[in-house]
Protein backbone atom coordinates (compact mmCIF):
# COMPACT_ATOMS: atom_id res chain seq x y z
CA UNK A 1 0.00 0.00 0.00
CA UNK A 2 2.85 2.55 0.54
CA UNK A 3 3.49 4.96 -2.01
CA UNK A 4 0.57 3.70 -3.99
CA UNK A 5 0.46 7.58 -5.45
CA UNK A 6 3.82 7.89 -6.73
CA UNK A 7 4.73 8.75 -9.70
CA UNK A 8 8.45 9.16 -9.25
CA UNK A 9 10.32 7.46 -12.91
CA UNK A 10 7.05 8.16 -14.43
CA UNK A 11 6.96 10.37 -17.58
CA UNK A 12 3.64 12.53 -18.26
CA UNK A 13 2.51 13.99 -21.65
CA UNK A 14 -0.01 16.81 -20.71
CA UNK A 15 -1.81 18.13 -23.93
CA UNK A 16 -2.93 21.81 -22.95
CA UNK A 17 -0.47 22.06 -20.19
CA UNK A 18 0.17 25.47 -20.09
CA UNK A 19 -2.77 26.76 -18.36
CA UNK A 20 -5.90 26.06 -16.83
CA UNK A 21 -6.97 22.43 -16.04
CA UNK A 22 -4.05 21.13 -17.99
CA UNK A 23 -1.78 23.23 -15.81
CA UNK A 24 -3.10 22.05 -12.53
CA UNK A 25 -2.66 18.37 -13.81
CA UNK A 26 0.33 19.03 -14.97
CA UNK A 27 1.43 20.72 -11.46
CA UNK A 28 -0.83 18.03 -9.44
CA UNK A 29 1.45 14.98 -11.34
CA UNK A 30 5.02 16.22 -10.72
CA UNK A 31 4.07 16.84 -6.95
CA UNK A 32 4.04 13.29 -6.93
CA UNK A 33 7.17 12.82 -8.70
CA UNK A 34 6.11 12.44 -12.18
CA UNK A 35 8.80 13.89 -15.17
CA UNK A 36 6.20 16.75 -17.19
CA UNK A 37 5.92 17.04 -21.08
CA UNK A 38 3.98 19.97 -21.65
CA UNK A 39 2.12 19.88 -25.11
CA UNK A 40 0.28 23.14 -26.66
CA UNK A 41 1.12 26.01 -29.02
CA UNK A 42 1.78 28.87 -27.04
CA UNK A 43 5.54 28.94 -26.33
CA UNK A 44 5.87 31.61 -24.12
CA UNK A 45 2.93 30.15 -21.90
CA UNK A 46 4.73 27.11 -21.66
CA UNK A 47 7.60 28.26 -21.15
CA UNK A 48 6.26 30.36 -18.28
CA UNK A 49 4.47 26.74 -17.24
CA UNK A 50 7.78 24.68 -17.31
CA UNK A 51 9.59 26.92 -15.01
CA UNK A 52 6.69 26.90 -12.79
CA UNK A 53 6.63 23.80 -12.06
CA UNK A 54 10.24 22.73 -12.36
CA UNK A 55 10.67 25.54 -9.75
CA UNK A 56 8.18 23.99 -7.35
CA UNK A 57 8.52 20.61 -7.65
CA UNK A 58 11.94 20.04 -8.78
CA UNK A 59 10.88 17.02 -11.60
CA UNK A 60 12.21 17.27 -15.46
CA UNK A 61 9.92 19.60 -17.19
CA UNK A 62 10.04 20.37 -21.10
CA UNK A 63 7.75 22.24 -23.74
CA UNK A 64 6.80 20.73 -27.01
CA UNK A 65 5.37 22.36 -29.33
CA UNK A 66 2.23 20.97 -30.93
CA UNK A 67 -0.85 21.69 -32.47
CA UNK A 68 -3.18 18.69 -32.08
CA UNK A 69 -5.01 19.26 -35.54
CA UNK A 70 -1.77 18.90 -36.85
CA UNK A 71 -1.68 14.63 -37.24
CA UNK A 72 2.48 14.59 -37.88
CA UNK A 73 2.84 17.21 -35.09
CA UNK A 74 1.38 14.48 -32.68
CA UNK A 75 3.92 11.80 -33.93
CA UNK A 76 6.80 14.32 -33.70
CA UNK A 77 5.18 15.10 -29.99
CA UNK A 78 5.35 11.09 -29.17
CA UNK A 79 8.80 10.73 -30.82
CA UNK A 80 10.32 13.79 -28.96
CA UNK A 81 9.60 12.68 -25.85
CA UNK A 82 11.04 9.23 -26.04
CA UNK A 83 14.44 10.60 -27.40
CA UNK A 84 14.05 13.12 -24.20
CA UNK A 85 12.90 11.08 -21.37
CA UNK A 86 13.24 7.02 -22.99
CA UNK A 87 9.57 6.23 -21.97
CA UNK A 88 6.04 7.43 -21.89
CA UNK A 89 3.97 6.26 -19.28
CA UNK A 90 0.77 8.65 -18.86
CA UNK A 91 -0.95 10.80 -21.15
CA UNK A 92 -3.39 13.32 -20.23
CA UNK A 93 -5.76 14.27 -23.54
CA UNK A 94 -7.03 17.50 -22.02
CA UNK A 95 -6.31 20.68 -24.34
CA UNK A 96 -9.87 21.75 -25.74
CA UNK A 97 -11.85 24.01 -27.41
CA UNK A 98 -14.77 24.95 -28.08
CA UNK A 99 -16.73 27.60 -30.91
CA UNK A 100 -20.31 28.51 -29.74
CA UNK A 101 -23.01 28.94 -32.22
CA UNK A 102 -26.50 27.43 -33.20
CA UNK A 103 -26.06 24.16 -34.85
CA UNK A 104 -27.62 25.64 -38.19
CA UNK A 105 -24.78 28.83 -37.89
CA UNK A 106 -21.90 26.62 -38.04
CA UNK A 107 -19.30 26.55 -41.16
CA UNK A 108 -17.95 23.41 -41.67
CA UNK A 109 -14.33 24.60 -41.00
CA UNK A 110 -15.73 25.78 -37.20
CA UNK A 111 -17.13 22.43 -36.70
CA UNK A 112 -13.68 20.36 -37.79
CA UNK A 113 -11.60 22.98 -35.26
CA UNK A 114 -13.35 21.83 -32.48
CA UNK A 115 -13.84 18.06 -33.26
CA UNK A 116 -10.07 17.71 -34.69
CA UNK A 117 -8.80 19.95 -31.64
CA UNK A 118 -11.10 17.58 -28.69
CA UNK A 119 -11.51 14.60 -30.08
CA UNK A 120 -9.28 13.48 -33.63
CA UNK A 121 -6.50 14.87 -31.55
CA UNK A 122 -6.91 12.65 -28.57
CA UNK A 123 -7.29 10.18 -30.15
CA UNK A 124 -3.94 10.45 -32.52
CA UNK A 125 -2.14 10.91 -29.52
CA UNK A 126 -3.67 8.02 -27.90
CA UNK A 127 -2.07 6.10 -31.04
CA UNK A 128 1.06 7.81 -31.00
CA UNK A 129 2.09 6.72 -27.23
CA UNK A 130 0.59 3.16 -27.64
CA UNK A 131 4.24 1.68 -28.91
CA UNK A 132 6.00 3.95 -26.04
CA UNK A 133 3.72 2.50 -23.49
CA UNK A 134 3.22 -0.85 -24.56
CA UNK A 135 7.37 -1.18 -24.48
CA UNK A 136 7.54 0.02 -20.82
CA UNK A 137 5.07 -2.69 -19.54
CA UNK A 138 1.77 -0.74 -19.30
CA UNK A 139 0.18 3.03 -18.92
CA UNK A 140 -2.14 5.25 -18.19
CA UNK A 141 -4.46 7.32 -20.86
CA UNK A 142 -6.79 9.69 -18.66
CA UNK A 143 -9.18 11.77 -21.01
CA UNK A 144 -10.83 15.37 -20.49
CA UNK A 145 -14.72 15.25 -21.01
CA UNK A 146 -17.38 17.42 -19.77
CA UNK A 147 -20.67 17.96 -18.59
CA UNK A 148 -21.82 18.30 -22.28
CA UNK A 149 -20.20 14.39 -22.43
CA UNK A 150 -23.65 14.30 -20.45
CA UNK A 151 -26.04 16.77 -20.83
CA UNK A 152 -27.24 18.89 -24.14
CA UNK A 153 -27.10 22.42 -25.11
CA UNK A 154 -28.07 24.70 -27.85
CA UNK A 155 -24.70 26.56 -28.84
CA UNK A 156 -22.66 22.91 -28.03
CA UNK A 157 -23.48 20.77 -30.75
CA UNK A 158 -19.55 20.26 -31.66
CA UNK A 159 -18.42 20.10 -28.45
CA UNK A 160 -20.79 18.23 -27.19
CA UNK A 161 -20.31 16.13 -30.06
CA UNK A 162 -16.56 16.10 -28.98
CA UNK A 163 -16.52 15.22 -25.37
CA UNK A 164 -19.60 12.75 -25.95
CA UNK A 165 -16.70 11.34 -28.12
CA UNK A 166 -14.24 11.54 -25.89
CA UNK A 167 -16.31 8.87 -23.41
CA UNK A 168 -17.29 6.34 -26.16
CA UNK A 169 -13.17 6.28 -27.20
CA UNK A 170 -12.29 6.11 -23.86
CA UNK A 171 -14.15 2.85 -23.41
CA UNK A 172 -13.11 1.54 -27.06
CA UNK A 173 -9.16 2.32 -25.90
CA UNK A 174 -9.96 0.75 -22.22
CA UNK A 175 -10.93 -2.75 -23.82
CA UNK A 176 -8.69 -2.41 -26.75
CA UNK A 177 -5.69 -1.80 -24.75
CA UNK A 178 -6.16 -3.60 -21.73
CA UNK A 179 -4.25 -6.81 -22.68
CA UNK A 180 -1.38 -4.33 -23.05
CA UNK A 181 -1.90 -2.91 -19.51
CA UNK A 182 -2.67 0.72 -20.45
CA UNK A 183 -5.64 1.42 -18.45
CA UNK A 184 -7.88 4.66 -20.19
CA UNK A 185 -10.27 6.74 -18.29
CA UNK A 186 -12.08 10.26 -18.18
CA UNK A 187 -12.36 12.61 -15.93
CA UNK A 188 -15.45 15.10 -16.86
CA UNK A 189 -15.16 18.50 -14.74
CA UNK A 190 -18.18 20.38 -14.23
CA UNK A 191 -17.67 23.88 -14.29
CA UNK A 192 -14.14 25.21 -14.05
CA UNK A 193 -12.42 28.79 -13.46
CA UNK A 194 -10.44 28.92 -16.82
CA UNK A 195 -10.21 31.40 -19.42
CA UNK A 196 -12.65 28.64 -21.22
CA UNK A 197 -14.83 29.68 -19.19
CA UNK A 198 -13.84 33.09 -18.43
CA UNK A 199 -15.04 33.54 -22.19
CA UNK A 200 -18.62 31.53 -21.90
CA UNK A 201 -18.91 34.14 -19.33
CA UNK A 202 -18.66 37.08 -21.72
CA UNK A 203 -20.52 34.82 -23.92
CA UNK A 204 -23.43 33.69 -21.95
CA UNK A 205 -25.62 36.34 -19.94
CA UNK A 206 -26.27 35.36 -16.45
CA UNK A 207 -23.66 31.89 -16.86
CA UNK A 208 -21.87 32.81 -13.28
CA UNK A 209 -25.30 33.22 -11.25
CA UNK A 210 -26.51 30.01 -13.25
CA UNK A 211 -23.69 27.45 -12.12
CA UNK A 212 -23.42 28.46 -8.68
CA UNK A 213 -27.53 27.76 -8.27
CA UNK A 214 -27.38 24.52 -10.71
CA UNK A 215 -24.10 22.78 -8.42
CA UNK A 216 -25.02 21.55 -5.61
CA UNK A 217 -21.95 22.86 -4.11
CA UNK A 218 -22.65 26.41 -4.67
CA UNK A 219 -19.49 27.66 -6.28
CA UNK A 220 -17.54 27.09 -9.42
CA UNK A 221 -14.84 24.64 -9.57
CA UNK A 222 -10.98 25.56 -9.26
CA UNK A 223 -8.44 23.99 -11.73
CA UNK A 224 -6.42 22.29 -8.86
CA UNK A 225 -9.29 20.58 -7.82
CA UNK A 226 -9.20 18.11 -10.72
CA UNK A 227 -5.53 17.31 -9.71
CA UNK A 228 -6.14 14.49 -7.02
CA UNK A 229 -8.56 12.87 -9.33
CA UNK A 230 -5.75 12.79 -12.26
CA UNK A 231 -3.31 11.59 -9.60
CA UNK A 232 -4.75 8.77 -8.69
CA UNK A 233 -6.33 7.57 -12.23
CA UNK A 234 -2.22 7.88 -13.67
CA UNK A 235 -1.34 5.74 -10.70
CA UNK A 236 -1.08 2.02 -9.36
CA UNK A 237 -4.07 2.64 -7.37
CA UNK A 238 -6.08 2.67 -10.22
CA UNK A 239 -4.01 -0.68 -11.95
CA UNK A 240 -7.74 -2.34 -11.82
CA UNK A 241 -9.73 1.01 -13.36
CA UNK A 242 -10.83 1.08 -16.53
CA UNK A 243 -13.11 3.03 -19.15
CA UNK A 244 -14.74 5.24 -16.48
CA UNK A 245 -15.87 8.40 -16.85
CA UNK A 246 -15.88 9.95 -13.56
CA UNK A 247 -17.09 13.04 -12.89
CA UNK A 248 -15.72 15.97 -10.23
CA UNK A 249 -18.21 18.89 -10.71
CA UNK A 250 -19.67 19.61 -6.97
CA UNK A 251 -22.95 17.86 -8.11
CA UNK A 252 -24.32 18.91 -11.13
CA UNK A 253 -24.45 15.85 -12.71
CA UNK A 254 -26.28 14.28 -9.77
CA UNK A 255 -28.89 16.97 -9.42
CA UNK A 256 -32.38 16.87 -11.28
P1 LIG B 1 -8.03 26.66 -21.36
O1 LIG B 1 -8.58 27.44 -22.49
O2 LIG B 1 -7.50 27.34 -20.16
O3 LIG B 1 -6.93 25.63 -21.90
C1 LIG B 1 -7.03 24.99 -23.12
C2 LIG B 1 -5.69 24.39 -23.44
O4 LIG B 1 -5.75 23.68 -24.67
C3 LIG B 1 -4.61 25.44 -23.58
O5 LIG B 1 -3.48 25.01 -22.86
C4 LIG B 1 -4.33 25.48 -25.07
O6 LIG B 1 -2.97 25.79 -25.29
C5 LIG B 1 -4.64 24.05 -25.47
N1 LIG B 1 -5.05 23.92 -26.88
C6 LIG B 1 -6.16 24.41 -27.47
N2 LIG B 1 -6.15 24.13 -28.78
C7 LIG B 1 -5.00 23.42 -29.03
C8 LIG B 1 -4.42 22.87 -30.19
N3 LIG B 1 -4.98 22.97 -31.40
N4 LIG B 1 -3.24 22.23 -30.08
C9 LIG B 1 -2.63 22.12 -28.87
N5 LIG B 1 -3.13 22.62 -27.73
C10 LIG B 1 -4.30 23.29 -27.82
O7 LIG B 1 -9.22 25.66 -20.97
P2 LIG B 1 -9.51 24.72 -19.72
O8 LIG B 1 -8.33 24.55 -18.89
O9 LIG B 1 -10.79 25.16 -19.15
O10 LIG B 1 -9.84 23.36 -20.51
C11 LIG B 1 -9.03 22.20 -20.46
C12 LIG B 1 -9.89 21.02 -20.85
O11 LIG B 1 -10.95 20.87 -19.91
C13 LIG B 1 -10.55 21.16 -22.22
O12 LIG B 1 -10.60 19.90 -22.86
C14 LIG B 1 -11.96 21.61 -21.87
O13 LIG B 1 -12.87 21.26 -22.86
C15 LIG B 1 -12.18 20.81 -20.60
N6 LIG B 1 -13.23 21.29 -19.73
C16 LIG B 1 -13.18 22.52 -19.14
C17 LIG B 1 -14.19 22.91 -18.28
C18 LIG B 1 -14.17 24.20 -17.56
O14 LIG B 1 -15.17 24.51 -16.90
N7 LIG B 1 -13.12 24.99 -17.64
C19 LIG B 1 -15.36 22.05 -18.04
C20 LIG B 1 -15.30 20.79 -18.72
C21 LIG B 1 -14.28 20.44 -19.52
P3 LIG B 1 -2.43 26.67 -26.55
O15 LIG B 1 -3.45 27.72 -26.80
O16 LIG B 1 -1.10 27.16 -26.11
O17 LIG B 1 -2.33 25.67 -27.68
Amino acid sequence: MKDLFNLQGKVAIVTGGNGGIGKAIARGLASVGADIVIAARNEAKTAEAVGDIHGKFGTKVIGIRVDLQQEEQIRNLAAKTVESFGRIDILVNNAGTNIRRLPQDYEAAEWDEVLDTNLRGAFLCSQAVYQGMKTAGGGKIINIGSMTSIFGGAKLAAYGTSKGGIVQLTRSLAVAWAPDNIQVNAILPGWIDTELTRQARKELAGLEERVINRTPIGRWGEPDELAGVAIFLASRAADFVTGVALPVDGGFSIMI
